[in-house]
């Protein structure tokens, strides 16, 4: 994988550089409630403004269709954005368009400006080549720093980094860097931990990961699938039964690849999805009642995790091993991704973590901060995962 990066980019004196930025943040009562996105800007513009540089920052908000709609406005974003750069950023109320072109011809170089919604044109989810030269037109140099947005081919994700010179920026760079360290050329062994709710929506990511990693711990929900798979009945857990044929293939598949697989041998299980319930018990997999939910993988299990996470170098995850939000099914996650960061402080291991509860669980068990890094990029995140080519990624190669 080679792209370009800022340090190629060249004297912006005085140019217009278009950015595409992930600025869809979540909001309530008009206030920005999470800037993570917004932090993740920051390096890229301004070391872009720092160079004189016109700064046009390209991104969608919600889901507007192609219609303009106020309650999709990126103006509102605009406040939060300047707070968070610590310099004034300015609006202008399209992407493209000759009144566009006229207020990016009237900004002093070093400003940096919001240009409208990408969405509210419909040929921005088309990837459609007219919308793309009109964009274009208002730049000289196109850069994509917005990983999350890049396993859409949209116009601003895709069709601009094929009509300008394309770069990727420094948030893009440093993703694109620690997912190579992770999947692409990976220290071995590699682990990967695979939890949350469902086989069905990580069956791409389990077939893939199989033919890539040393060991597959698999816990959470899911992981009820391939023990039933493997025989032992689960109760009244989360359960896809109609799956156990495909979790079969993927263990034997895992075989066959020298992937070796860790299910759960004891676990954490409760007639009722309650904090702290009276029926709480841990046991073996094979002792589950006909009653009983499994909502945590067991401390022996957690222990002989982590002595496998110890004999490796590398390590992915994504999905909470239990059903984190409530107490004490957090116990396995917390205590595993204390392990990992443990062993990534004291440098014996890379580790990086994508997905939405996968985060949030992190950072419950204030493990996140140790982490090699940590991938807020959902559905980008989850398509790398599969071993899928991302169209906003494979544009700038
Ligand atoms: P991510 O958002 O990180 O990709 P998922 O959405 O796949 O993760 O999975 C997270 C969900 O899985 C959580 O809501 C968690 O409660 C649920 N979960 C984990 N283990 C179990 C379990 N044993 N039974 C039911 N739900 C579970
Ligand atoms: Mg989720």
């Amino acid at each position: 994988m080679s792209f370009k990066t800022l340090d190629d980019i060249g004297d912006v004196s005085g140019k217009a550089v278009l950015v595409r930025e992930d600025l869809n943040v979540p909001m309530a009562d008009g206030k920005v409630t999470d800037d993570t996105r917004l932090r993740a800007t920051v390096a890229t513009l301004t070391e872009l403004a720092d160079k004189g540089a016109k700064v046009l920052v390209l991104a969608h908000f919600g889901r507007p269709k192609g219609e303009r709609s106020e309650a999709n406005s990126l103006a509102q974003i605009v406040p939060s954005l300047s707070d968070v750069l610590g310099r004034p950023v300015a609006f202008i109320d399209d992407c493209a368009g000759e009144a566009a072109e006229a207020a990016v011809a009237a900004l002093p170089a070093g400003a940096i400006a919001v240009l409208e919604n990408t969405r509210f044109h419909k040929g921005e989810e088309k990837n459609d080549p007219a919308l793309v030269a009109a964009i274009a037109k208002l730049g000289a140099a196109y850069v994509n720093d917005a990983f999350s947005a890049a396993h859409r081919a949209h116009a601003s994700t895709e069709g601009l980094a094929r009509v300008l010179p394309a770069y990727a920026g420094r948030a893009m760079e440093a993703e694109l860097t620690a997912l190579e360290k992770a999947l692409g050329q990976p220290e071995r062994p590699v682990a990967a931990v695979v939890g949350g709710a469902k086989v069905s929506t990580k069956l791409d990511v389990l077939k893939h990961l199989v033919s890539k990693v040393d060991h597959l711990i698999i816990g959470g929900g899911m992981a009820n699938t391939f023990l039933a798979a493997r025989g032992v009945d689960v109760g009244k857990s989360l359960c896809e039964h109609d799956l156990t044929g495909t979790a079969e293939e993927i263990l034997d598949n895992a075989d066959k690849a020298g992937c070796t697989v860790h299910l759960p041998y004891d676990v954490v299980v409760s007639k009722e999805f309650a904090a702290n319930p009276a029926s709480l018990r841990t046991c073996n997999v094979h002792e589950v009642a006909a009653d009983e939910m499994i909502l945590d993988v067991g401390p022996q299990a957690v222990e002989a995790l982590g002595d496998v996470l110890k004999t490796c170098k590398t390590l992915v995850w994504n999905g909470p091993m239990g059903a984190f939000e409530i107490e004490p099914f957090d116990a396995a996650t917390v205590a595993l991704a204390r392990t990992a960061a443990a062993l990534t402080k004291e440098g014996s291991l890379i580790s990086v973590a994508g997905g939405g509860d996968t985060v949030a669980a992190l950072n419950h068990a204030g493990a996140a901060g140790d982490f090699s890094y940590i991938s807020t990029a959902g559905g980008a995140f989850l398509e790398w995962m599969e071993g899928k080519e991302l169209p906003g990624v494979a544009a700038l190669g």
